[in-house]
């Protein structure tokens, strides 16, 4: 069997896809906007999954690869996969991602915000993290354009990572996306060798940095999903699902 290194999806399950990381993105909003200090990450995730279901979606990562929870819910030096539990309260000023998949009518569409819990004043450190991590995002959009590669996403994600001065976790990468969760080929948020397949229209991919105040090593937890950062310090990330045209991408998880 050949194995494609990416996949460009019929103007059909465009539609679909479109339609699902629409549902993500509102999921996304509404999901975010109900953390408050003093739930417990499982009420946060069972709020998660009625939000999925009430947009007409399944949640995508409930059973994927045996992930027990509806979202991914990932605190402070959690980088990603943070499985909800009832111990884990939230309190002000915790840094929360909700990574967020829904399947929908066979698309799925996958993304993710970080937001801080009741909206109190931070430190400079976290700002220069909450920002630097957007900005990251938001360029490695710009340079998802048809013609170019997979490694020109990278090399914007990491130029402003490095700008401020963030760790950028090597151990997880972005990936396509649409018609499975994950699809070939992996997006990483550093240049590598190689330079990946060429951008053509039909790609979907998902760009996610994930960058840390500290170093960018992370530890995952016994549990196998829980992914910390080694030295404690936060992280955060965001996630937006993209479709490569000709020329400038179309963000499929924007909310106007
Ligand atoms: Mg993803």
């Amino acid at each position: 069997m050949i194995r494609r290194d990416f996949i460009a999806h019929t103007p059909d399950e465009i539609d679909r896809i479109r339609a699902a990381a629409q549902a993500a993105a509102q999921a996304r909003e509404q999901i975010a906007d109900l953390v408050q200090p003093g739930m417990t990450t499982r009420q946060l995730d069972e709020m998660a999954g009625a939000v999925i279901h009430a947009l007409g979606g399944t949640p995508t990562f409930l059973g994927y690869g045996g992930f027990p929870r509806n979202i991914c819910i990932s605190v402070n030096d959690v980088v990603v996969h943070g499985i909800a539990n009832d111990r884990t309260v939230i309190q002000p000023g915790d840094l929360i991602s909700v990574d967020v998949g829904v399947t929908l009518h066979g698309g799925i569409g996958d993304t993710a915000k970080t937001v801080i819990a009741g909206g109190v004043s931070v430190s400079k450190a976290i700002e220069r993290l909450m920002a630097g991590t957007q900005s990251a995002l938001e360029a490695g959009i710009r340079a998802a354009r048809g013609g170019f590669h997979v490694r020109d996403i990278s090399a914007a994600v990491e130029k402003e990572a490095n700008a401020h001065k963030l760790g950028i976790v090597r151990d997880l990468v972005g990936h396509g996306c649409g018609v499975k969760l994950h699809e070939p080929p992996e997006v990483p948020n550093f240049v590598t060798r190689n330079p990946g397949p060429k951008l053509v229209p039909g790609m979907v991919l998902c760009i996610e940095p994930m960058l840390n105040l500290g170093t960018g090593k992370v530890y995952v937890e016994p549990d196998q999903w829980t992914v910390r950062t080694a030295d404690g310090k936060a992280s955060a990330h965001f996630e937006h699902m993209v479709l490569i045209t000709e020329n400038q991408p179309e963000v499929l998880t924007r909310v106007f």
